[in-house]
């Protein structure tokens, strides 16, 4: 029986591997880039965060985010983990329960899973975009410009639209749709959220520990504690990871509201800097030591104070001005950032046409489809990735059972 496999990304690479357990099995797994993995070789900027100790089912999203469960667990994330030690990946865990290659270097994840890949059973094909898919009598026809495979079953793994530069693009979604499947509007998750704020440019590069809420008319729509990281465009980093997900999307006033101190009263940062009028120092360094200085700068401009003014002149409000930007600091939010910066798709092909326990679809026997491409979307940490490796593996299996 063949195979046939269109995309080599985190899926379709977990998928070829599964399928090809069966050895009367034939996989043609088919990659239009130059190599395999290369959305996979940017992740966790370089690092890869390929799972999560703390997988929990809440971390996932899309209509029916229940769709993933049985994939998730059928091969969670311990088995995960088992299964990278068997194909030679030593792998480390953070506090936080994020896991990465010990290496450090997301490279290590590729090169296990393309040695893996090198079996008899396993045909790769770099460089062939399936461009056509079709339905045959007895399975499936896969055009590229120049060559054509045929197959007795096909797996779409062509990953999302998000990160473009990177690969992501709308193909799955037309080679689905082709068959007839439907798709949810898509939309960037994981992105930076864009801000008309001028302190954003200012701050550039600035990375500094908050707690950030995102409120749509003045009600909560998300929040979380953790690093945030300032571009010129707006607001980035792990927590805004965390919480961007459809913000900016509908009508209303979007803002993010941040404490730059979660761990300390606004009192007890009060007290402290009104200790500091007994010193010499002046304005621009009243909340050096305390916070990032480009941060402390901006913020103590943001409430009228010039930064040459003496410290020892300010006057209580002053302080108290400066203690309640530091606690409570509003930046107005206008739009997230494209898909090209996007790590995630939000939206996909409907999962309800498929099936959950092995993958396959329920308007095209033959056909199944596993990762990014379907309506399923993880939160930040590793989330993401655990579904592509459960995803793959139960398309993989499914297909490769006679
Ligand atoms: C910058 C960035 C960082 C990320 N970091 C993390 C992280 O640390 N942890 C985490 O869990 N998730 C992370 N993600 C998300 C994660 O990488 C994806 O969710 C995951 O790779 C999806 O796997 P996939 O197999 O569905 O798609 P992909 O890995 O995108 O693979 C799809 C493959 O299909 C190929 N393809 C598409 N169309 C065709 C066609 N017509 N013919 C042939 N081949 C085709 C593509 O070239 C690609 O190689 C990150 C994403 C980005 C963009």
């Amino acid at each position: 029986m063949v195979i046939g496999i269109i995309g080599a990304g985190a899926s379709g690479m977990a998928a070829a591997l599964a399928a090809a357990e069966n050895p009367q099995v034939q996989v043609v797994l088919m990659e239009r880039q130059a190599r395999v993995g290369r959305k996979l070789s940017a992740t966790g900027n370089g690092r890869c965060n390929l799972t999560n100790l703390h997988c929990v089912s809440g971390g996932y999203h899309g209509d029916d985010a229940q769709f993933a469960l049985s994939a998730l667990d059928a091969f969670d994330v311990d088995a995960t983990l088992a299964w990278f030690r068997g194909l030679g990946l030593y792998t480390v865990a953070e506090e936080s329960g994020r896991v990465y290659p010990y290496s450090d270097q997301a490279n290590s994840v590729v090169d296990v899973l393309r040695f893996g890949l090198e079996k008899t059973n396993i045909r790769l094909l770099t460089g062939f975009e399936a461009v056509k898919v079709k339905k045959t009598n007895d399975g499936f026809r896969v055009e590229s410009t120049e060559e054509t495979i045929l197959c007795d079953r096909l797996i779409v793994a062509c990953g999302g639209l998000a990160g473009t530069k990177l690969g992501g693009s709308m193909s799955g979604y037309k080679l689905l749709r082709g068959f007839g499947h439907k798709c949810t509007k898509l939309r960037p998750a994981l992105v930076q959220l864009k801000s008309g704020w001028s302190g954003c440019a200012s701050l550039k590069g600035v990375r500094t520990n908050c707690r950030a809420s995102i409120l749509r008319s003045g009600a909560v729509h998300s929040e979380s504690t953790g690093e945030l990281q300032f571009t010129e465009y707006g607001l980035s980093g792990p927590v805004m990871f965390e919480i961007s997900r459809d913000a900016c999307q509908g009508s209303g006033e979007w803002i993010c509201r941040l404490d730059f101190l979660p761990d300390m009263e606004e009192n007890t940062l009060r007290s402290e800097l009104m200790r500091r009028r007994q010193t010499h120092l002046k304005a621009e360094d009243l909340l050096t030591g305390i916070l990032h200085n480009r941060l402390g700068r901006v913020l103590t401009q943001a409430v009228g104070i010039s930064g040459y003014v003496p410290i020892a002149q300010l006057e209580e409000q002053e302080i108290a001005a400066v203690c309640a930007a530091v606690k409570n600091f509003e930046v107005a939010l206008t739009e997230p950032m494209g898909m090209d910066s996007a790590q995630v798709t939000a939206g996909g092909i409907v999962t309800a046409e498929f099936d959950p326990e092995t993958m396959q679809s329920r308007l095209v026997p033959g056909l199944f489809a596993c990762g990014e491409v379907l309506d399923i979307d993880g939160d930040c940490g590793g989330y993401n990735l655990q579904w592509a490796w459960s995803s793959g593996r139960m398309a993989g299996l499914s297909a490769g059972r006679m």
